[in-house]
């Protein structure tokens, strides 16, 4: 018998394991709804992006439901070969409206949107500027571009226009921020941001995967939330999330969708979504225009709960958005608030490093639209009871 070649993996793992960073996966039983079963116990969930609740919304399951008996299950290819369907085209045209925008290309998820994009757009002789809390996918992409990466404090645009300053005239430059930071729940100064792009010949690209169905008029993003229309070049937003589906799309020029649809690799070389999947999202897109009340909701419930969590006495960081983070430090500490909450059935997942800095572990609440003022009360009661007995809050 031959030694396992893997077997190095067990030292990470028994490191993980020594710092509290070893989760064990939460299995979901039934629909993913505010109220959703995890591991045969009932809870108040606050850990699903589904901020609308549209992952279960009537006309959505219908719209795939009659796309598979249409269609069938699969789409047999990648977009650039046979796998584009009428359906695909429709929904690319829809988002472009939605976003005020010339053309929109959907990608299989928001990471493949963000990577394959600025790998296709950037080379070696390029440089990006890039806000130190941006998504992984973002990172991911700027690394696949071999592209120089200048990181700026968070937030920080007097640091990003000290950085752009000194890059040369002739430089190819992506300056890039997330509309809705994913960990902190605040927003990108897109406004001044977009000036500074602007001033140096920067192309201007948002990731607004959070913004998606929550932020700007029927929650067509923060570029609308700011009034920055015509000012990003490119806009990245998701499918995945508020939308209740799967999937992730840029917006921009025409010439940048063509472009890309030459050139990004995930279009080019992965297969193209199921009929199922994209006509859930173009019924999503129905409920977004035509149900406003879900995103009223949603805000409603933001603020109730966030204003119960700091009346509680927790840090919840400077989220401006219905991402609220309960910072508690260490993340052994925050591994335990959140099993010991789960076991009063409210799940609040627990976020480590390296997924934020190692002295910032928190539990992550997202509240959603479907909620009911029972659910966030009791949320809030646990939140408290477990928090005074684990020191969190006094
Ligand atoms: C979730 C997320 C993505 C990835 O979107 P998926 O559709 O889940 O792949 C990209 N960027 C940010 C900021 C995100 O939070």
């Amino acid at each position: 018998m031959r030694t396992d070649p893997l077997s190095f993996l067990n030292t990470e793992l028994d490191s993980l394991k020594q710092q509290g960073l070893f989760r064990k996966l939460r299995v979901l039983e039934g629909e993913a709804a505010a109220h959703a079963t995890f591991d045969h116990k009932s809870v108040v969930n606050l850990s699903s992006n589904n901020y609308l609740g549209l992952t279960t919304h009537p006309k959505l399951k219908q719209a795939a439901l009659d796309a598979v008996s249409k269609y069938g299950v699969g789409s047999g290819s990648v977009r650039t070969i046979s796998g584009t369907l009428e359906m695909h085209m429709e929904l690319e045209r829809r988002l472009a409206a939605f976003k005020h925008v010339e053309a929109v290309v959907v990608f299989q998820s928001g990471f493949a949107a963000n990577a394959g994009t600025v790998a296709a757009v950037l080379t070696k002789e390029d440089v990006v500027i890039s806000d130190e809390l941006n998504h992984a996918s973002i990172i991911d992409g700027c690394r696949l571009s071999r592209a120089g990466i200048k990181v700026f404090p968070h937030k920080d645009v007097d640091a990003a226009r000290k950085i752009l300053k000194e890059l040369p005239a002739t430089q190819r430059k992506l300056l890039i921020t997330d509309g809705v930071f994913s960990m902190e729940g605040d927003l990108g100064p897109l406004p001044e941001l977009c000036s500074l792009a602007e001033e140096y010949g920067a192309i201007m690209m948002v990731d607004d995967a959070h913004a998606s169905g929550v932020f700007g008029s029927n929650g067509s993003g923060t570029v609308d939330h700011f009034r920055c229309h015509g000012r990003v070049d490119i806009q990245v937003g998701t499918l995945s999330k508020a939308v209740g589906v799967l999937g992730g799309y840029v917006a921009g020029s025409r010439t940048l969708i063509d472009f890309l649809y030459h050139r990004a690799r995930p279009f080019l070389f992965s297969t193209s979504h199921p009929p199922a999947v994209t006509a859930a999202c173009l019924a999503a897109l129905d409920v977004l225009e035509t149900e406003p009340q879900w995103i009223e909701k949603l805000w409603d419930n933001t603020r109730f709960f966030k204003a119960g969590l700091e009346r509680l006495g927790f840090n919840t960081g400077l989220s401006e958005s219905p991402i609220t983070p309960v910072i508690v430090g260490e993340a052994a500490t925050a591994a335990k608030m959140s099993d010991t909450l789960f076991e009063h059935g409210v799940f609040a997942q627990s976020i480590g490093f390296p997924t934020v800095a190692r002295d910032k572990a928190r539990l992550r609440t997202i509240v959603a639209a479907t909620h009911t003022r029972e659910d966030l009360q009791y949320a809030l009661d646990m939140f408290g009871k477990v928090g005074r007995e684990l020191g969190v809050i006094q």
